[in-house]
């Protein structure tokens, strides 16, 4: 039998069983007539996901990390200013790729647990009265502090400033999983990986351009090969890649996107609200506290969780590891050995939760904290049984 617990990591994430037997095919020539009717349905099924009627969707053997790789190069040139708030591990690596690029960052320093500050994004927006700023780096969710900052306020600073800057959002731990809307927000590339909302493998890096940021390639541009978009437009136009594509990943992909489209957008949304309230009812419980600074910030992909002040919460993920063969996340950064975190993103349910509360029940009380057992699953329970969704829809 097997011995596979789910994993309570913020991606990979779990993979239904059709999905994963869907990214295992055998060798498929990428060059035959059989390929289209991978590759177009699955950029299509992105697009829908992302809510957007215009986006040209790109897809790269890579993660997401290749992701901004493919925003950044494709639309910038060199020594470009682009505007960022650093908040956590990831809106810091992002940036830290920009400056290895030769971009300038104006970089609006931002507590760890808190979202991205949209009032100083327009202030600064405002005073750029010569529009020196190309792009505006997002970060939608902050998988290291468990924070979603609001891309709606962020647009609406763009637009109070009347600035014509880029909007580029990192979607990689919300897309998918939580309301995103490429059209409704004005988002000029969207990018994210393969291994986080959509439940597959890790191995394909996508990102979605506007209108805008296609004609921004026309004009813009930093080195780039791998990753030039208008090679991968041109590949797709005559039904194929500049390269070998990942086939199986791209049929998984295609299967992952009518998955989500099947279950309804909304519902795999309120799917992740009604989780992650779960896991937040357990956190109260527990009598700790969330890295997120306040309600409105709560992720529904993630929760990092401070430990007491002097214990090392990376015991906790160690201990989960090697007891109980169960994976929860370290903290990153800033926040490492300071939280640890809970995933509750991608195809999950309401009862494997429970398990993964348990368990991190179990690992607690083992380590010495003062964790009453069943506190936080009986929180979670009175969540979970007030609102349980109809098996019907979580049957695959
Ligand atoms: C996981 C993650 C990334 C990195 O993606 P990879 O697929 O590991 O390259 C970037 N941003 C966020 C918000 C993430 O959660």
């Amino acid at each position: 039998m097997s011995l596979q617990n789910p994993v309570f990591i913020p991606g990979p994430t779990n993979m239904p069983e059709s999905v994963r037997r869907a990214c295992d095919m055998p060798t498929l020539d990428h060059r035959s007539s059989l390929f289209k009717d991978i590759l177009h349905p699955a950029r299509d099924g992105v697009r829908q996901v992302l809510k957007s009627q215009s986006a040209e969707v790109f897809i790269f053997p890579s993660t997401g990390t290749g992701g901004w790789e493919a925003a950044i190069t494709n639309t910038l040139s060199p020594g470009d200013t682009v505007l960022a708030a650093r908040n956590g591990m990831f809106s810091l690596k992002w940036i830290d790729m920009c400056q290895r690029h030769g971009l300038l960052v104006e970089i609006v320093e931002t507590a760890w647990g808190e979202g991205i500050p949209a009032d100083r994004f327009e202030e600064i927006l405002t005073a750029d009265t010569a529009h020196r700023i190309k792009a505006v780096l997002a970060t939608h969710n902050e998988t290291a502090t468990g924070v979603t900052s609001d891309i709606a306020a962020v647009r609406r600073a763009m637009d109070g400033a009347a600035h014509p800057a880029l909007l580029f959002v990192d979607g990689v731990s919300s897309i998918g999983s939580m309301p995103f809307e490429f059209d409704g927000w004005k988002i000029d590339v969207a990018v994210t990986g393969s291994q986080k909302g959509f439940m597959m493998p890790a191995g394909l890096g996508i990102a979605a351009f506007s209108p805008k940021a296609m004609a921004a390639v026309e004009t813009g541009g930093l080195p780039r090969t791998y990753f030039d978009i208008r090679d991968m437009a041109k590949g797709y136009a005559a039904n194929g890649y500049p390269y070998t594509p990942s086939v199986g990943l791209l049929n998984g992909l295609k299967l992952a996107s009518s998955m989500l489209l099947d279950e309804g957008l909304e519902n795999v949304f309120a799917r992740h609200t009604r989780i992650a309230t779960g896991v937040r009812a357990a956190v109260a419980a527990w009598g700790m506290e969330l890295c997120a600074a306040r309600p409105a910030l709560f992720s529904d992909t993630v929760s990092a969780i401070r430990t007491p002040e002097g214990f090392d919460a990376g015991r906790i993920v160690s201990h989960a590891s090697t007891r109980y063969g169960v994976a929860f996340g370290a903290g990153l950064g800033q926040v490492a050995g300071k939280v640890f975190r809970i995933g509750h993103l991608g195809s999950l349910t309401d009862v494997m939760m429970l398990s993964g509360l348990a368990t991190a029940e179990m690992v607690m009380a083992d380590l010495g904290l003062p964790i009453r057992l069943g506190s936080g699953v009986a929180a979670a329970q009175e969540i979970y049984r007030n609102s349980a969704t109809p098996m019907a829809l979580a049957a695959e």
